[in-house]
């Protein structure tokens, strides 16, 4: 039988470390994952609602930044 490999990880909501399997583990608990989430979502709407007030020459970097959210 194989042992499988663990590796701690830092929660990217609440910060914790903890240990997982997956590589892909980003948070410590599905809760978090849910708040993060929200959060991201919380975030991207804001930035899309006051994005019509933004001179034209930061639209760029506003993009930038709720791609950066959709992503992660
Ligand atoms: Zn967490």
């Amino acid at each position: 039988m194989s042992k499988e490999k663990e590796r701690l990880k830092e929660c990217l909501h609440c910060s914790l470390t903890f240990k997982c399997k997956r590589s892909d583990t980003k948070y410590c608990t599905n809760s978090c994952k849910q708040m993060a989430y929200l959060k991201r979502k919380t975030i991207v709407k804001i930035i899309v609602t006051i994005s019509p007030i933004i001179p034209e020459k930061k639209i760029g970097f506003v993009k930038r930044i709720i791609n950066w959210f959709r992503k992660k």
